[in-house]
């Protein structure tokens, strides 16, 4: 018995090791700001890439710009002739090991080309810290992006490696190269606090270098969020384990502070700071990237269920991953009495004012979606800004229709039962599926309008149905002009009637 089983064990590792990409580092080994990846290739591989682009990013970066000296070995363990194709694409004949260097994305400024957003690349820094988006680090075979992968990570002595996915011994185990990449890994000085919340453990890694910031203070920070946030998807999370990756920098490296959302965790890299400072900015970024463990994760159109690394195609709904997911996280901070109502109101005038001082309101916004990386790249951030705004009116209409019973959080929350994590929709049927889920009549054409069309939204005419109003500041009558937006705000209206309050109610609280 025991040994057959020890055969069946042998079988399945040789399977596994022919089958999957093993990827090694060493991360005491840093020479000339580089690292030394290895890779154990299955059998009849003959060529490698890097990814141009990432999800969450919505730009073009080729990684491949920062990967040097690769070699290629045969299973003799001797050389072969190795060919880069382009900046992303090696290729040779049969290997079965490969070796290569890897520049840093935040250090690198001799490597020309599109600066890359700190939360999407990689810091290495002997003994102190080692921020691994690995997706900057690691390669993939073109067509076998399914195969399951593994990362062994050397650390030195007194760093923690803190990341989504549990590791044994330093072993990061994946069921493909998207799962693997999709979970950054912050190795650091330990500063890191486990929560449970709910059903799910939380992680919270913090790199200040000059130990402004702990740890454990952001975690108090982030206890009352989480809650509300557990309210807002109906008491229980759809992860079981998450992780909050944060590095605080003395100095602005590239001009961008921010973070970028994952399936179970978040990257963040903030300006260096006390609690107090840095408290409420980071309650804000974190409510946001933590809901997208519901869109996109649980749900997405095929264009981000099954991703192309070399030539990715853009989905038409960024209002609804990011501008809804915006707009939830402001909405929950509502709900769970995080923020005033004039709070949460103020915070949308400044998207007002934004999206039309700084963006084309004009264009619909599907449209800008689909062309975010060429013709309409300088206007994805609108998606912050009119992608909230659209989730606002929405969700006042959806609840105007309905008396108050239904708006965006069930919406969402109904579409994720529907799709979930695996199965993805079709980007044509979105709006269909969104009719028939919360079969309110006109939405369709709601949808057509304000989403896949360019007609203003109807602020004016939705926010008096929650006792609130589009005026402008100065007291004039609102006019279409750029410069009039900039004194328009959203405000309560002074003596609103009893049905309008009732649906106010509704809103945030239902
Ligand atoms: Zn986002």
């Amino acid at each position: 018995m025991l040994k057959k089983l020890l055969l069946l064990l042998f079988s399945f590792s040789t399977v596994y090791a022919q089958d999957s990409l093993r990827y090694t580092i060493d991360l005491t080994k840093l020479q000339n700001d580089r690292l030394t990846v290895e890779v154990q290739l299955p059998v009849g591989v003959k060529e490698f890439c890097f990814p141009k682009m990432v999800p969450g990013t919505y730009a073009i970066y080729h990684f491949g710009r920062y990967v040097s000296n690769l070699q290629a070995f045969d299973q003799n363990g001797k050389s072969l002739l190795v060919v880069r194709k382009d900046t992303n694409t090696f290729s040779f004949k049969n290997a079965s090991s490969l070796s290569y260097e890897v520049d840093d994305t935040w250090d690198s400024p001799e490597i020309k080309g599109t600066y890359i957003f700190e939360p999407a690349g990689t810091n290495f820094q002997k003994d102190t810290l080692f921020a691994l988006n690995t997706h900057a680090l690691l390669g993939y075979i073109k067509g076998r992006e399914q195969i399951p992968v593994s990362l062994q990570l050397k650390t030195s002595k007194g760093l923690v490696a803190s990341s989504s996915i549990m590791s044994k011994d330093g072993k990061y185990i994946a069921s493909s190269y998207q799962k693997l990449t999709d979970a950054p890994i912050l190795v650091a000085p330990a500063d890191t606090v486990h929560l449970r919340v709910a059903n799910a453990d939380i992680l919270i890694s913090v790199y200040s270098p000059n130990k402004k910031i702990k740890a454990s203070e952001v975690a108090e920070q982030l206890t009352p969020l989480l809650k509300a946030q557990l309210n807002y998807l109906g008491g229980t999370f759809p992860v079981e384990n998450y992780a909050f990756l944060i590095v605080m920098s003395a100095h602005l490296k590239n001009g961008s502070y921010g973070a970028l959302e994952h399936a179970q965790s978040s990257f963040y890299y903030l300006p260096e700071d006390s609690i107090k400072v840095m408290g409420p900015v980071i309650q804000d970024v974190s409510a946001h990237e933590f809901f997208h463990i519901q869109t996109p994760l649980n749900l997405h159109s095929k264009e981000i269920g099954s991703f192309d690394f070399q030539n990715p195609q853009m989905s038409k709904h960024l209002w609804l991953y990011e501008g809804l997911t915006e707009y939830a996280a402001q909405h929950m901070q509502l709900q769970g009495g995080l923020i005033s109502l004039p709070a949460f109101l103020e915070r949308m005038t400044e998207k007002y004012r934004t999206s039309h001082f700084s963006f084309d309101n004009s264009i619909p916004f599907t449209k800008m979606s689909k062309g975010v990386l060429a013709k309409y790249k300088e206007e994805y951030g609108n998606v912050y800004q009119k992608g909230a705004l659209i989730g606002l009116c929405l969700d006042l209409y959806l609840r105007n229709e309905t008396k108050g019973r239904y708006g965006t959080q069930q919406l969402i929350r109904d579409l994720s039962a529907r799709f979930g994590p695996e199965k993805s929709f079709n980007d044509d049927d979105l709006f269909q599926l969104i009719s028939e889920t919360t079969k309110v009549k006109g939405i369709k054409k709601f949808l057509a309008l304000y989403v896949s069309g360019s007609k203003d939204l109807p602020l004016k005419e939705l926010l008096p149905t929650i006792g609130c109003e589009l005026r402008s500041s100065d007291g004039k009558k609102e006019k279409e002009a750029i410069l009039e937006a900039m004194k328009q705000e959203l405000k309560e209206i002074k003596n609103p009637s009893p049905s309008q309050l009732d649906l106010r109610k509704a809103w945030i609280y239902n």
